[in-house]
C-alpha cells in the first residue's frame, strides 16, 4: 500500500524519540553518581556506564565529563620542570596545519641571531578545525588539544586569534586533561633519557680506553706521533749518513796497514831466501 513504508519509518523514529525519554527519566537516580562539582552551582555529570539511552544534562549549569581524547582549540605546554616554554619555534605545526591558521615569529638574541624559542605564536580558533594535525606533528610535544570549548564570544578579532599567553599552560594542566597520554609521554621521554644516557657513558668509557691505549708504552717503546716518528727518521738517516762516512777513512787505514804488512813479509821473505842461499853455499 502506497505510504507504508514512510509509517514504518515514522513508527522507527518515535520508538526510539519514547525509549531516550524513558532512558533519561529511569537513569535521573544515578544522576549525581561520580558528578563533579564546579562552583557557582555547576557541576560535571559523568554518565552512569550501564545507562544506555541518552542522558539530558542541564547546560550550562551542567557539563558532560569530557572523554580524555576530546580536542578543541591547540594549547601550548610550558614545562614547569624546566622552567621554559616546550616551543622551538621550529614552524613545523604551522606548516602542516590545513586552514593555516597558525603563525609563529622566532625569537633572537641580544645580537638578533634567530634563538629556538617562540616571540609570538597565534591561533585563529575561529579557523581552527580541531584536527590536532599540529600536535601530531610537533616533536617536542610542545602543543596539544585543550578540553575548553565555552570560547563563544561577540567579535572574531581580537577575542578569537589567542596569543602566546593565552595558550600557554603549565604542564601540569595537560597532565590533568590527558592523564593516559601524559603517562606515556613521561614514560617515553625517561627512557630516550636512560638511552641518552648510557650511549654518553659509553663514549666516555671508549675515549678513556683510547686515552689509556696511547699512553701505555708497548714492546717497541712507547706510542709516538706522527710527527715524532718523521722527526726520528730524519735523526737516524743523519745518524747513518755519518756512520757510513767514518766507515769509509777507517777502511782506507786499515787497507794502508795491510799493504804496509804485505811488503814486510814481502821483505821477510827475500831475506830468508838470501840467507838459505848463503847456507846452501850456493
Ligand atoms: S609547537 Fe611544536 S611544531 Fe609548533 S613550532 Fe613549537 S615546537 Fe615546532
Ligand atoms: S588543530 Fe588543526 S586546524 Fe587547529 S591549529 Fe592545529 S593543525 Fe591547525
Amino acid at each position: 500500500m502506497f505510504g507504508t513504508g514512510l509509517l514504518k519509518g515514522l513508527g522507527v523514529t518515535l520508538k526510539h524519540a519514547m525509549d531516550t525519554f524513558n532512558d533519561d527519566r529511569e537513569a535521573v537516580p544515578d544522576r549525581y553518581r561520580g558528578s563533579l562539582e564546579l562552583g557557582d552551582n555547576r557541576r560535571v555529570i559523568q554518565q552512569p556506564i550501564d545507562q544506555e539511552g541518552l542522558l539530558t544534562i542541564q547546560y550550562p549549569e551542567e557539563k558532560r565529563l569530557l572523554p580524555e581524547r576530546f580536542r578543541y582549540i591547540p594549547m601550548l605546554i610550558w614545562d614547569s620542570e624546566k622552567h621554559e616554554d616546550r616551543c622551538t619555534a621550529c614552524g613545523i605545526c604551522a606548516k602542516v596545519c590545513p586552514p593555516q591558521c597558525i603563525w609563529i615569529v622566532r625569537d633572537s638574541d641580544e645580537n638578533g641571531k634567530p634563538v629556538t624559542r617562540a616571540s609570538e605564536f597565534y591561533i585563529d580558533a575561529a579557523v581552527c578545525m580541531s584536527c590536532s594535525f599540529c600536535v601530531e606533528f610537533c616533536p617536542f610535544d610542545a602543543i596539544k588539544m585543550n578540553h575548553d570549548y565555552e570560547l563563544a564570544v561577540y567579535d572574531r578579532y581580537p577575542q578569537l586569534v589567542y596569543d602566546m599567553e593565552e595558550l600557554t599552560v603549565p604542564l601540569e594542566y595537560y597532565a590533568a586533561l590527558w592523564p593516559t597520554q601524559y603517562d606515556e609521554e613521561q614514560t617515553r621521554r625517561r627512557e630516550e633519557e636512560e638511552q641518552k644516557r648510557r650511549q654518553a657513558e659509553e663514549k666516555a668509557r671508549r675515549v678513556a680506553t683510547k686515552n689509556a691505549a696511547a699512553k701505555e708504552p708497548t714492546a717497541a717503546g712507547p706510542k709516538r706521533s706522527a710527527a715524532e716518528l718523521q722527526k726520528l727518521a730524519r735523526e737516524r738517516a743523519a745518524q747513518r749518513k755519518t756512520q757510513t762516512a767514518d766507515g769509509d777513512k777507517s777502511g782506507d787505514d786499515a787497507a794502508a796497514a795491510k799493504k804496509a804488512r804485505m811488503e814486510e813479509l814481502k821483505r821477510k821473505a827475500q831475506e830468508r831466501a838470501r840467507q838459505r842461499k848463503l847456507e846452501s853455499g850456493e
